[in-house]
């Protein structure tokens, strides 16, 4: 939807401020009461998800322009959505986070994209990954030695789709060879894309570069069809949430599975046994795109009505993302069948997770406000007294694994998969 089509949910927005803070009913502590990491560091109300309806109204109206403080404003959100899963406390329907997508959209249509943005567009165009200095020529190198079927010349059931994070960064490539390979012991019937696996451009929607997006996503689209797998399956939250909830809007009929959900199914078949003992206390972080995110795309078709003139609804029914159907429950029963592990929680988990601060592509763009944004959760995370903060995202992982060099805070950060190998 164009900004202009979310005049009525601008006007709507109460301003109660709900979109500041986990709801009242879920808070533990003031400390890590608040949800919303772009109001939270910068203290000023524009950068919440009610100043941004706001800001985007008097835009629409004229009364204000495209300043450099608006533009920073704008673009500094981690298009976390836990505006959106608060939101819904206390409206009924309002969309915050798609709102913020369309008032980026519409900066970056007007010209007023920030200049960080540029070489990440740049490498997408031109390299298919928005890791502006990686090239395509390398980016099956996390595969080699990998005996392991090229979907684009034999036939498979399932695609292993890594994502570039985990295609490129040296410390996270073994994440990615590590899952494939336990794929294949475990008898799937896995292949990757080979050549043409290429960026989900889900950050390209995030930062308000819709046209990049949708061509990348229906480049992407094709090499799926073309390849006739019937599940793809990433261990990538972002690709995740590109997948099941971005491309299905575009028309993507195949099955998405997060590589978290696949375990799961593994070892509830009795396919994957976790046998030995991995003595740690581990907290779990949720990523934004896996959890709150990480719901299915349900179609709706209708209109938009007014009760005595008064009350708006839609009809039929719209969906409502709140969050409460995204992915948490898969990872926390890996978890727990893991001999010796015990779990410990966050007091923000599941759909009021707090963000890592990758989200919105401002780990490249802004790398203070997300290292910031990072090392409020390792804090958090530090609280529980959790040997480990356990994730299933590498953006996540990657964000903590910085932010926890620059704080020198002790707290491991390991992806779920490591302690899986470890199990079994
Ligand atoms: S998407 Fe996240 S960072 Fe952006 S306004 Fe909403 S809560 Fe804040
Ligand atoms: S919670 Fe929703 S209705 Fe309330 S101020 Fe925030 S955006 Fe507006």
């Amino acid at each position: 939807m164009a900004l202009e089509d979310y005049r009525a949910m601008m006007e709507r927005c109460s301003n109660c401020s709900g979109c500041k803070w986990i709801p009242f009913d879920k808070i533990k502590s003031q400390r890590f009461s608040e949800n919303c990491p772009s109001i939270s560091y910068y203290n000023f109300n524009t950068h919440s998800a009610r100043g941004r309806f706001q800001l985007a109204q008097t835009l629409l109206d004229g009364d204000c322009e495209f300043s450099p403080d608006v533009v920073e404003a704008i673009h500094n959100c981690t298009a976390c959505g836990s505006c959106d899963s608060t939101c819904k406390i206390t409206r009924y329907n309002l969309e915050p986070l798609d709102h913020n997508l369309a008032l980026k959209a519409k900066a970056v249509e007007e010209g007023y994209a920030l200049p960080e943005q540029k070489p990440i567009m740049d490498s997408l165009q031109q390299e298919k990954t928005m890791l502006p200095g990686e090239l395509r020529s390398n980016r099956l190198h996390w595969a080699s030695g990998i005996d392991v079927k090229d979907l684009m010349k034999e036939k498979g059931e399932v695609a292993f789709y890594p994502g570039c994070k985990y295609s490129y960064n040296e410390k996270l490539k073994p994440v990615a060879a590590n899952a494939l390979k336990l794929l294949i012991n475990a008898g799937a019937d896995v292949g990757i894309f080979g050549s043409a696996d290429m960026c989900c451009a889900g950050r390209a929607l995030q930062m308000g570069f819709e046209n990049d997006y949708e061509q990348q996503a229906k480049a992407n689209m094709e090499v799926f069809t073309k390849s006739g797998v019937s599940v793809i399956v990433t261990p990538c939250s972002d690709c995740y949430h590109a997948f099941k909830r971005q491309y299905a809007k575009l028309g993507l009929d195949i099955k998405v599975m997060h590589l978290v959900e696949y375990l799961d199914e593994l070892i509830q078949d009795e396919k994957l046994v976790m046998k030995n003992r991995v003595p740690m206390t581990v907290t779990y972080h949720d990523p934004c795109h896996l959890g709150r995110l990480g719901e299915a795309y349900v179609p709706w078709e209708g209109k938009e009505k007014k009760i005595l003139n008064q009350v708006h609804t839609w009809e039929p029914r719209r969906p409502r993302y709140n969050g409460a159907d995204g992915i948490y429950d898969a990872p926390r029963r890996i978890l727990q069948s893991i001999p010796g592990v015990e779990l410990v929680e966050m007091e923000r988990i599941r759909e009021y997770t707090w963000c890592c601060g990758a989200g919105g592509g401002c780990s490249q763009t802004n790398p203070e406000f997300a290292s910031w944004t990072a090392n409020e959760r390792i804090t958090e995370a530090n609280a529980t007294g959790a040997e480990a903060m356990v994730t299933a995202c590498p953006w996540c992982e990657e964000s903590f694994m910085n932010a926890k060099d620059e704080d020198g805070n002790t707290i491991q950060v390991v992806h779920l998969i490591d302690l899986v190998l470890q199990a079994i």
